[in-house]
């Protein structure tokens, strides 16, 4: 069995060998795993935590169902509220967005109390418990500078992040220019220059969502590829689904890992995308992921790693105890080999 220090070396700092203290079986544990872009009304979210993740982000739903979920079930909810977008931009009247997951934008005042005014609109989603602002930069109607400066100025003030929903031609640029601190899909409509590339990985975390492009071969490549250079630019990724998009797994989704293998994540960059606590700044308390055995090598490799995490279980902190045999088995290995 490995040492804790191969384990920490492929898995990342905070990869620990454990014993179930209820059944007796030895695995690994690490924090939280967060899906951090899904839809909760349009999925079973109860069962996620069956599939192993513990905590989701709601990109875009009713802020006023959200703000009644109670606390304390899993997964943990932290959310967006409603999308922000302008008069008749996406994805209002869409068959999956009713009303009440939609506002749209028709004065981009930065005073609130204004009717379909964008700060009243950022105004709404935080006192509905929102810990981000999703907005919609569509290259069809995208939001207007102005509205969304006054979303961007109106959450910060407030402390709230601002991830935006970007496709078409320059609409990464423009959230870029308006100081948009994530994307809630890795850009897939066009190849961003490196320049922009470096500005984007300077100031944003980008949310995966590689695998809803499955059956577009043409959008897989440019996210694969944009993915690729955002990460070699220093760029922060976090593992996201948007669940609810299409047929997706209720749980750890292995395509989604298998694609961010395909642009060049290593175990240790796929745990730490699982892991980011974002938009929070700790791990989920009182919850560990347990994955059964000792993750998978040879000639497997990497693939045969993302089953592995896809298989993972949420378990109270108090059933996982440090597994000491093991590290004293590869203490005294490693004596006899002196
Ligand atoms: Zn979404």
């Amino acid at each position: 069995m490995p040492h804790p220090e191969p384990l920490r070396a492929l898995l990342g700092p905070d990869a620990t060998p454990v014993r179930r203290a209820l059944t007796d079986e030895a695995g690994v544990s690490l924090p939280a795993f967060v899906d951090h872009h899904v839809h909760l009304h349009l999925i079973n979210g109860e069962r996620l935590p069956l599939g192993g993740i513990a905590a989701v982000v709601d990109l875009g739903g009713d802020p006023a169902a959200l703000a009644a979920r109670p606390a304390g079930a899993l997964p943990h909810v932290t959310y967006a509220g409603a999308f922000l977008t302008t008069l008749g931009g996406y994805p209002a009247g869409r068959e999956w967005a009713p009303p009440a997951i939609v506002r749209q934008i028709t004065d981009p005042s930065p005073q609130v109390g204004r009717a379909g005014g964008a700060a009243t609109a950022v105004d709404e989603q935080r006192l509905a418990g929102a810990s981000v602002i999703k907005i919609v930069l569509h290259h069809e109607r995208p939001l207007p500078d102005d509205a969304v400066a006054a979303i961007v100025d109106t959450a910060h003030a407030a402390g709230l992040v601002v991830v935006a929903h970007v496709e078409g031609d320059g609409m990464t640029r423009r959230a870029v220019d308006a100081g948009v601190d994530a994307l809630a899909h890795t850009p897939f409509t066009e190849r961003l220059d490196e320049a922009l590339i470096a500005r984007a990985a300077a100031a944003q975390m980008w949310i995966s969502t590689l695998d809803i492009h499955r059956d577009d071969a043409e959008a897989a490549g440019i996210a694969r590829e944009n993915l690729r250079a955002f990460r070699a630019a220093g760029g922060r990724v976090v593992y996201g689904t948007d669940l609810g998009n299409g047929e997706l797994p209720l749980g750890v989704n292995p395509r989604e890992l298998r694609a961010l293998i395909s642009a060049g994540c290593d175990a240790s960059d796929l745990v730490a995308a699982l892991t980011d606590p974002w938009p929070g700044t700790a791990s989920l308390p009182g919850v560990r992921t347990f994955l059964r055995g000792r993750p998978p090598s040879g000639a497997d490799g990497l693939a045969a790693l993302a089953d592995w995490l896809a298989s993972a279980s949420v378990l109270p902190s108090e059933d996982l105890l440090p597994d000491l045999d093991d590290e004293a088995a590869n203490a005294d290995s490693e004596d006899d080999d002196d």
